[in-house]
């Protein structure tokens, strides 16, 4: 199964994409965390990526669509993915289609969690990730189990250079003026899922999974 995750930065793609790749055994690829992980071991992808990331602008499509074109042509992509993060602009909705139709595969579902700003806003805040293992929390709204630590592998959490308050506002922003098109891209394109992503993150889940047996 091929599935985009459509959604604002902090509408709950990550969290949802951590959910659905367990339920349904296919790898996530997060463009975000790709980067986040290049920036870290000071790979060229990363020094490429860092100044647009600190910003809160989109990385130049060219370096995205290389990175993802390599990723999905690995093993463990055969059966399926989940992209989460990815595309962000028509033109890598675009690029996608093209690389996909080369190998003759397709998407199977494109799922939109949609979010309104405020939420948004509010969310962004109090986001705390676990590098090593992906998991994303939230003070308040999903905390991990011991304050500060990942439940999976006991590490610090730690809170992105990009989600500071000013920035949010920018790359929600950035979301609206070239993102949001990718959605009227999609929806004449195929399976579109548009889910209500203020609710539980489990009743998402439900709803995600109810959604893609119906279609
Ligand atoms: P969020 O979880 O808030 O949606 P991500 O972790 O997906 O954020 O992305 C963090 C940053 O990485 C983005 O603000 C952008 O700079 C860069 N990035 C990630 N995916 C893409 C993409 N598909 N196109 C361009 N830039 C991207
Ligand atoms: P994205 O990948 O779309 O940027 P995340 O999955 O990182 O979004 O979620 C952003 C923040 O919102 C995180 O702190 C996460 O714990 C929290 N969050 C995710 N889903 C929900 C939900 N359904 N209700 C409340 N908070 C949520």
């Amino acid at each position: 199964m091929r599935i985009v995750l459509l959604g604002a930065p902090g509408a709950g793609k990550g969290t949802q994409a951590h959910i659905l790749q367990q339920e349904l055994n296919i790898p996530t690829l997060s463009t975000g965390d790709i980067f986040r992980k290049a920036i870290a071991d000071k790979t060229e992808v990363g020094l490429a990526a860092k100044d647009y990331m600190d910003d809160g602008n989109l990385v130049p499509d060219e370096i995205v669509v290389s990175v993802v074109c390599e990723r999905i042509s690995q093993d463990d992509c055969k059966n399926g993915f989940i992209l989460d993060g990815f595309p962000r602009t028509v033109k890598q909705a675009e690029e996608l289609n093209k690389m996909m139709s080369a190998d003759n595969i397709k998407l199977d579902y494109i799922i939109n969690i949609d979010v309104n700003d405020e939420e948004i806003i509010r969310r962004q805040g109090g986001r705390l990730m676990a590098v090593k293992s992906g998991k994303i929390y939230h003070k308040n709204f999903n905390p991990p189990k011991v304050a500060g630590k990942c439940d999976v592998t006991g590490e610090d959490l730690i809170q992105r250079e990009d989600d500071k308050e000013d920035v949010v506002r920018h790359r929600l922003n950035v979301y609206h003026e070239q993102t949001k098109p990718v959605e009227d891209y999609y929806k004449s394109h195929g399976n579109f899922l548009n889910i209500n992503g203020i609710q539980d993150v489990n009743k998402v889940t439900q709803d995600i999974l109810a959604g893609l047996k119906q279609l």
